[in-house]
């Protein structure tokens, strides 16, 4: 195991490497800027941005300025987007960090016109969520006074409604005729879009979720199909194992019953760590290769699984990722708690789940 934790991440950087790879392969857009915000959607920021630029990204997007910031801090020199909205202390921050911004408001582009940061213009295509309408775009383009270095749409179904996309697409196209973006870069494709609409390509694509190795329908799919290879394998060990009798109870609730004599083993990985509570009496783990049931609740630091007498002590429980021949993809964990992939890596606690990198 060669890892002293408790509950611990292990994240392959060449997964990382060879899915930036794959995706600019399947992309037709000169380049590619990986999106590494919610720390790595939890794989770690710093790690997985070097390996990204390793693997051939040309840029990095975050979400706020803090995230570029500590990007920064680490050394990295390489374009960073802030997706988000700016306070007035952020666009001071992003400014001394050479952080391009989003602008999402005429207001937004007055305030940043003077202050000489790069801008990319956010506009909103039909998500209804942030960005300029594309009526207001012309005045933008104005209170801004200089042609910004970036123009960019986010699309709402990119993984689900191929018609929904198209419509985004032909209000984001109709935008870019209207008015004059000179040499901005221009970027549209999520990744399920890098995978899936060549037509969103444009200039850049901003995968995030792919360079993960994940899949981007979220709880479903298999990222094996597309060729990617999911990066993060969450690791914990069997700490005890206790014999139950038929009937006996399981955790908080004693909601799990023992239908007969059979053996518990408790894994120090709970609810606190990122081990999901709406996993509890559903998910499964590995333990010497094979599948595990979940037996009970998952409590804040520890649950427990049904294992054979096979299990030692000690022995490696594979919560998420591959062993021996059986793997827990992200996607069936997502399932079993009702969620979404993103959510189950983003959702693993930095502050216990350590992590390591290979
Ligand atoms: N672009 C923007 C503006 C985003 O907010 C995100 C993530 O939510 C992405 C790109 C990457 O999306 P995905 O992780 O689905 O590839």
């Amino acid at each position: 195991m060669g890892f002293p934790g408790r509950v611990w991440a292990e994240v392959d950087l060449g997964a990382i490497r060879h899915n930036v790879r794959l995706l600019r392969r399947r992309s037709r857009a000169p380049r590619l800027m990986a999106v590494v915000k919610a720390d790595a959607y939890g794989h770690g920021a710093v790690p997985v941005a070097r390996a990204a630029l390793a693997g051939g990204a040309d840029g990095l997007a975050v979400a706020t300025v803090a995230e570029g910031s500590e990007l920064r801090r680490a050394g990295i020199r390489a374009p960073i987007l802030v997706f988000g909205d700016l306070s007035p202390v952020g666009l001071r921050l992003a400014i001394r960090e050479r952080l391009a911004v989003s602008v999402h408001s005429v207001p937004s582009a007055r305030r940043i016109a003077a202050s000489g940061v790069e801008v990319h213009l956010k506009v909103d295509t039909g998500m209804n969520r942030w960005g300029l309408e594309p009526a207001e775009v012309g005045e933008a383009l104005r209170a801004l006074g200089r042609p910004p270095e970036g123009v960019y749409t986010h699309l709402a179904c990119a993984d689900s409604d191929p018609e929904a996309t198209r419509r985004q697409l032909e209000t984001f196209d109709a935008v870019l005729a209207a008015h004059p973006f000179g040499g901005a870069l221009v970027h549209a494709a999520n990744s399920a879009a890098t995978l899936w609409h060549p037509h969103a390509h444009y200039g850049c694509v901003r995968p995030g979720i792919a360079l993960y190795g994940l899949h981007p329908a979220g709880d479903a799919g298999d990222p094996g199909g597309e060729g990617l290879r999911p990066a993060l394998t969450l690791r914990s060990y069997v700490a005890a194992v206790r014999r139950l009798e038929s009937g006996e109870g399981v955790s908080y609730g004693l909601t799990f019953r023992a239908p007969g004599p059979m053996l518990a083993a408790t894994v120090p990985v709970g609810y606190a760590d990122g081990y999901r509570r709406a996993l509890s009496g559903r998910a499964e783990a590995l333990v010497r290769g094979r599948r595990r049931p979940l037996l009970g609740r998952v409590s804040m630091d520890a649950c427990v699984f049904g294992v054979d007498g096979d299990v030692r002590l000690g022995d490696e429980v594979v919560l998420l990722g591959r062993q021996g021949d059986e793997v827990v993809p992200a996607e069936e964990l997502a399932a079993w708690a009702g969620t979404i992939n993103y959510e189950i890596t983003t959702g693993l606690n930095p502050r216990r789940v350590e992590r390591s990198y290979a």
